[in-house]
């Protein structure tokens, strides 16, 4: 029996809106770069779903990208409902020849990184439902979802997903991606838990691809993010229970030591499918720095042993406590404000007091630096510091395995993931502000480099523009995505016209 739910936006076409639509093709039309829009809008399969600049829903569209650099002003946007509606845009985008883009929650940070401006943006905003076979125990996701419907919706049933934690995150870009979630460590990355992706080929064929059928597209799609093809619905499995323990504890700046041997303890101690994570943070803003965890246990079970340590350091707030994920992860969310200018960036290094040091100690230089440059700016930065541990890697390989790489990676043990994130007010202020924060991530390479710390891996979903992620996924890998690519889309039309995201060749 399925069960299911569309969330949020309601798909509704006003006859103002129809109007601007078709305004906006005529207009194309006599423009050859805009033809594509114009082809897409004649097409009855798409009609009331090709959006011009201007229209309620394109206008719509663009505020609902978590970045102001991402919210790019395409050509037009297609807003496909179905699977059939996708099927009808990509043999347009390839009879024209459109370079196009492909935006699920919008999430991703970096100008390029989902819509498109000298081109079509594919929005899966309004494909986002969500529905679920208690027989089965698997739930099948839209790409437009964002995570904290679906653990919303999960809740009757007693389940929940390995998902992202913040609600407000697309499940289309998380997934294909990887998506490390609180359940990492006993399930592996949310594209671990994926039995099923429906894809429609840039053919116009959907494929179902399975470990049983067409399995390797399965595979080189946990990681592949927008090389192989459309990615209309995510069949996962879900988890048993939807209670998570977790929050905030903060502390005093002068216990950072204490905190970062307690993560770096923490981190070692990680037993197999461990239910127990950890986050460090530390942030700054016009009223200074500050330093956090977050402690999560994903079966609701409070203060576990594996935190003892974390709870007996003093702290000055703490909001950890035990929920439906539905409850808790909003609180990890916070407002998240949209339309902010923000930047991600990450890399690796080894999970040792030194590497975290180097890091923490760049931060106060280059958050003073960034200030002075930019004094009346509302700025802020915030460097995560998270694990891929062993358990981890063993989950997604006994899974079937994914393109990451990360087994290399952990050979030696755990490792630190690092995440910069700037976010600031104005454009203007950011032409001063990102700069120097590109000198501080370089700055922390370098001296993790020098230090014998490095670690040559990005995580393709907190990545910038230019770190290249697919470069460190390691030779196999970029072998099957190859040979993967070739046999489902032997004209590259993902390699070659969709502009948005990272591609492995
Ligand atoms: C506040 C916040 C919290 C986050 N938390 C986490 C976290 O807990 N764990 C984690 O791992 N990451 C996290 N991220 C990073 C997040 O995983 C990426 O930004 C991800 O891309 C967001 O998914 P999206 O659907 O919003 O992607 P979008 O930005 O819409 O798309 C990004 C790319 O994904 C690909 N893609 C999207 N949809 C499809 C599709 N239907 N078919 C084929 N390819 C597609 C495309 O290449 C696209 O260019 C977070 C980001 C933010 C801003």
């Amino acid at each position: 029996m399925k069960i299911s739910v569309t969330a949020s936006i309601a798909v509704k076409i006003s006859v103002a809106a129809s109007l601007a639509t078709l305004a906006g093709a005529a207009v194309a039309a006599s423009n050859p770069h805009r033809a594509c829009c114009a082809a897409l809008a004649a097409d009855t399969q798409l009609h009331g779903k090709v959006f011009a600049p201007n229209s309620t829903q394109y206008d719509a569209q663009l505020d609902t990208y978590y970045s102001a650099n991402a919210a790019q002003h395409a050509w037009c946007m297609v807003l496909p409902e179905s699977t059939t509606d996708v099927q009808a845009t990509v043999k347009i985008l390839t009879k024209e020849q459109c370079p196009f883009g492909i935006k699920a929650g919008g999430h991703s940070a970096w100008k390029g990184s989902n819509g498109i401006a000298q081109g079509v943006t594919v929005d899966f905003g309004y494909m986002n439902a969500t529905s679920y076979d208690p027989e089965t125990g698997i739930v099948s996701i839209q790409p437009g979802a964002r995570w904290g419907s679906v653990y919303e919706f999960l809740n009757q049933y007693d389940v929940t997903v390995v998902g992202a934690r913040t609600s407000v995150v697309g499940v289309g870009g998380f997934t294909t991606g990887g998506g490390y979630s609180f359940h990492s460590n006993s399930h592996g990355f949310a594209c671990d838990m994926v039995v099923n992706w429906e894809i429609v080929l840039a053919d116009g064929t959907i494929v179902n691809a399975n470990s049983k059928k067409d399995a390797d597209l399965w595979k080189a799609q946990k990681g592949g993010s927008g090389n192989l093809g459309f990615v209309t619905r995510i069949d996962q499995q879900t988890v048993n229970g939807t209670q998570l323990w977790g929050g905030f504890t903060s502390y005093d700046l002068s216990e950072r030591d204490i905190v970062f041997d307690a993560y770096l303890a923490f981190v070692e101690a990680t037993v197999e499918n461990s239910p127990d994570q950890i986050i460090v943070a530390l942030y700054y803003d016009f009223t200074g720095f500050s330093i956090r965890s977050i402690m999560t246990n994903n079966q609701g079970i409070a203060n576990t042993p594996a935190f003892d340590v974390f709870l007996s350091l003093p702290n000055i707030s703490s909001t950890v406590t035990s929920g439906p994920e539905s409850e808790i992860i909003p609180q990890f969310t916070g407002p998240t404000p949209l339309g902010l200018y923000a930047n991600w960036f990450t890399g690796m290094a080894t999970n040792t007091l030194e590497a975290l040091t180097i890091i923490d100690e760049l931060h106060h230089e280059y958050a003073g630096k960034m200030q002075a440059a930019a004094p009346t700016s509302n700025f802020s930065t915030l460097i995560e510091f998270q694990p891929v541990t062993n358990t981890m890697v063993d989950n997604s390989d006994k899974r079937g395995g994914n393109v990451l790489g990360l087994e290399r990676v952990v050979a030696d043990g755990p490792v630190l993931m690092w995440l910069v994130s700037l976010t600031v007010d104005t454009e203007e202020n950011q032409e001063i502000i990102l700069p120097i924060a590109q000198e501080f991530v370089a700055a922390i390479n370098q001296q993790e480099q020098a230090a014998g710390h490095f670690i040559d891996w990005v995580y393709l979903n907190y990545a910038w523009g230019d770190e290249k992620p697919y470069s460190y996924y390691g030779q196999a890998n970029l072998d099957l995505l190859e040979t993967v690519s070739h046999k489902y889309d032997p004209k590259g039309v993902f390699q070659k016209l969709r502009q948005t995201g990272f591609k492995f060749s």
